[in-house]
């Protein structure tokens, strides 16, 4: 576990709401408690609750959101974000978040990613580069574009951009808004645009005119796409050929067939989140290895790394423990007593030979071509790899 922490690794797929910590949630929540808009004493337990249906997660979220959309904590939860995954050695984070309306608060979604981009500018604790160069037709004033945002004591270096969401509960014209705010917000480390939020809710046809318009203005997109088995919607979904998809849980193999004929490259895989939402029974079930087999561009996320409990780091091990076999030796449909105990041989092997830290750190590397940003900074995290790999292969 300690190898996989200390291994240079690149976060494409995580919700900043979903990656607060569980501390910041329940002091959020006391403080809303002792102010009356809660009570404390029944979100406790929901909050701190492990294993929880998809259904479930998203009601949750519902929670967050009253906790989390004010100016001030959507500055704070960023900051804490980006620390948590620097802490982990993530050295190029693309953290996606969903700009959020709320006239109470007197907030619009500029205004939202305002108080995030405040919340990069704040963070101390590592070096952030965070934006590129030029200027903003927003007025977003005070959220200067800056490269390199940090102390002037280097310690460790995280590259940061921004994905707008756009939530499947929205209209068509709350979408186009998203996807107009990401253009406009280019210059301030805004690379693409992503479609999540409950995947029974909402028709694909409402989403279809924004998500053409960003291909057409040239922004990347990233597809949660199969979360749940509506083919009909997944071919939808493969027919504006996406950069990338997430999760891609119900896909058949007529669909993956299409996926590698439209050379649609990269697939965004949360193992943990998988799991815990019951999408498969058994890790062992997961389709990961299948496509890691093919050589398939696969890169491993954390998705909701606060309500699922996990890390990059976590998500790196729990790959190498549990596919290490079966990506050399075994099909998916191997009974899973052999495949447990062949692990475990495998392990305790593979802990002599090495070859399995080969295998993460090329994992991990790969997702460089996946990331949104410019040549620039892929440049840079292939030097970063290069240098770790002396010290870590
Ligand atoms: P936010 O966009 O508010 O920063 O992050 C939380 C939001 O991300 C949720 O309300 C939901 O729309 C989206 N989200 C987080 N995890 C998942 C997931 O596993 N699947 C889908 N479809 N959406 C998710």
């Amino acid at each position: 576990m300690e190898w996989c922490r200390e291994l240079p690794k690149i976060e494409l797929h995580a919700h900043l709401n979903g990656s607060v910590r569980d501390s910041t949630l329940l002091e959020l929540a006391k403080d809303l408690g002792e102010k009356g808009v809660i009570a404390f004493a029944d979100v406790v337990h929901v909050i701190m609750k492990n294993g929880r249906s998809l259904p479930e997660c998203f009601k949750l979220f519902d929670l967050y959101h009253l906790l989390t959309t004010d100016h001030q904590t959507v500055t704070r939860i960023t900051k804490e974000v980006i620390e948590d995954f620097a802490a982990e050695n993530v050295v190029y984070l693309e953290l996606r978040t969903t700009p959020k309306k709320n006239e109470a608060k007197g907030m619009t979604k500029c205004s939202y990613m305002k108080a995030v981009i405040d919340g990069i500018r704040a963070v101390d604790t590592v070096d952030v580069d965070f934006v590129t160069s030029g200027t903003s037709n927003v007025n977003c004033s005070e959220a200067t574009p800056l490269n390199c945002i940090g102390s002037p004591i280097k310690r460790k270096k995280i590259y940061v951009r921004l994905l707008l969401s756009i939530d499947r509960r929205e209209t068509t014209a709350a979408a186009l808004e998203t996807v107009n705010l990401a253009m406009d917000l280019k210059n301030f480390g805004v690379v693409g645009i992503d479609l999540s939020g409950n995947p029974v809710i909402g028709e694909w046809q409402t989403f279809l005119p924004a998500l053409k318009h960003a291909k057409e203005l040239g922004l990347p997109i990233t597809l949660h796409c199969g979360e749940v088995p509506n083919h009909k919607e997944i071919q939808a979904m493969l027919d504006i050929c996406p950069q990338r998809i997430g999760h891609a849980c119900f896909l058949v193999e007529e669909e993956w067939k299409r996926v590698k004929f439209l050379k649609i490259p990269v697939v965004e895989i949360c193992l943990t989140s998988n799991i815990r939402t019951g999408r498969f029974s058994s890790i062992y079930d997961h389709f990961f290895a299948d496509l890691y087999k093919a050589k398939h561009q696969v890169a491993l996320c954390t998705d909701d790394s606060g309500l699922f409990s996990t890390t990059l780091s976590n998500e790196f091990y729990l790959a190498a423990s549990t596919f290490g076999v079966s990506i050399h030796h075994l099909s998916l449909q191997s009974k899973h007593i052999i495949w447990q105990v062949l692990h475990k041989i495998y392990w305790v092997v593979s802990s002599y030979t090495g070859l399995n830290k080969d295998e993460m750190f090329l994992l991990a590397r790969s997702a460089i071509q996946s990331t949104f940003a410019d040549d620039e900074v892929k440049h840079e995290l292939t030097k970063i790899y290069d240098d770790a790999a002396n010290r870590l292969i």
